[in-house]
């Protein structure tokens, strides 16, 4: 059974953002490798630390967490918790500690210091999806502009460290001998420093260079929702890893379909013979057209639900629904014919309004809709 995430935090289900953040920063400082060398124990709870937070930081995952817990995270295409490395865990430490002091920063090259390996930084994308692109998914092919080594660079092992990324320095307190480790000074934790570096190439031996990213979007993604691509943010110097492509989903509106969570509206304007009569119409849904049936005598103010035309949901449970709302459309203007027959009607006993319980009920039972 996995730990709940708030209690590896120490915090109840209703913490704020910014307690969610605080009891993190004291798990994080408390249990981090360098302040408890070879302490398995440490590094675990670190870990898992590490993993609650990426969760509950995240207004998405943590809506899905509440929600579903753990599950929902299993096999739900790679997003979301488990299995973090440390690697992960340091890039995350940015947003927490701040840009420079502590444990964050850019490796080796002048970051901050006392990480392990260099890894290049994120680039942020946005892409416009329309709504048939959330309800299908779909593979979007990206051009990014992102920083590679450029041919010919080499690096070398800092003399330093030898290659160490750090330096142990021990000094003698109240408390007695302490050993700290701390970042390189001259490669800044990286191990590696420039050794030719190409005219074209910056500081770090590196070059911009434009590619194209194939980014698999799942279905049922949500405006804001952010998707993770390992690996294709700016490269890094030396041996370092290149940082990640995050990108931002950007839902655009639909013409005529309304999206409320992983249920759809659609506003249905029905003649008055159509809605007197009964008739058949052809409507939007986010996998073409689908014609409905209109039952003779149909009130305006009825919803039809048709199940499963929704869009599915992101976690791999189900579809949600396509919500028709029947608005019958009423002629402004009518000529002589048209009046007369109206004005016949008006004092007919029939025309009179006789609701009934289920002409009121807001959600109508589920009929089958396709002929
Ligand atoms: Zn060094």
């Amino acid at each position: 059974m996995k730990e709940d995430y708030y209690d590896i935090l120490g915090i109840s289900k209703g913490a704020s953002a910014a307690e969610i953040k605080k009891a993190y920063r004291k798990m994080a400082l408390k249990y981090h490798p360098d302040k408890n060398p070879d302490d398995k124990s440490a590094e675990e709870k670190f870990k898992k630390a590490a993993e609650a937070y990426e969760i509950l930081s995240d207004a998405d995952k943590k809506a899905r967490y509440d929600q579903f817990g753990h599950q929902a995270f299993d096999g739900n295409g790679g997003f979301g918790g488990g299995g973090m490395n440390m690697d992960d865990i340091f890039s995350q430490f940015g947003d927490i500690f701040g840009g420079g002091g502590g444990f964050s920063g850019f490796g080796g090259f002048g970051g901050g210091g006392g990480r392990r390996s260099v890894k290049g930084s994120n680039l942020r994308i946005r892409v416009k999806l329309t709504l048939d692109e959330v309800a299908n998914g779909v593979e979007k092919k990206i051009k990014v502009k992102r920083k590679v080594q450029a041919d010919g660079v080499t690096y070398k092992t800092c003399s330093t460290c030898n290659g160490q990324g750090q330096v142990t320095r021990v000094t003698n307190t109240i408390l007695g001998r302490m050993q700290t480790a701390s970042a390189c000074p001259t490669c800044g934790g990286a191990g590696q420093s420039i050794d030719k570096r190409p005219s074209n190439a910056d500081a770090q031996g590196l070059v911009a260079q434009e590619e194209t990213v194939t980014v698999k979007i799942p279905a049922g993604v949500v405006d804001g929702m952010q998707l993770k691509v390992s690996g294709k943010g700016n490269g890094a110097p030396g041996n370092g890893i290149s940082g990640d492509l995050l990108v931002a989903i950007q839902e655009q509106e639909h013409e005529t379909l309304k999206r409320e969570g992983d249920n759809l509206h659609y506003d249905l304007y029905v003649s008055l013979p159509d809605a007197v009569l009964g008739s058949s119409l052809e409507i939007d849904t986010v996998t073409g057209k689908v014609r409905i049936k209109i039952e003779p005598g149909v009130q305006s103010g009825k919803i039809l639900r048709l199940r499963g035309k929704g869009i599915p949901s992101i976690n791999g449970y189900g579809k949600g629904d396509l919500l028709v709302h029947v608005n019958v459309w009423t002629p402004k203007t009518l000529n002589k014919k048209q009046k007369e027959f109206f004005e016949n009607m008006r004092n007919d006993e029939h025309f009179q309004p006789k609701p009934e319980s289920t002409d009121k009920s807001f959600f109508e039972k589920v009929k089958d809709m396709f002929s």
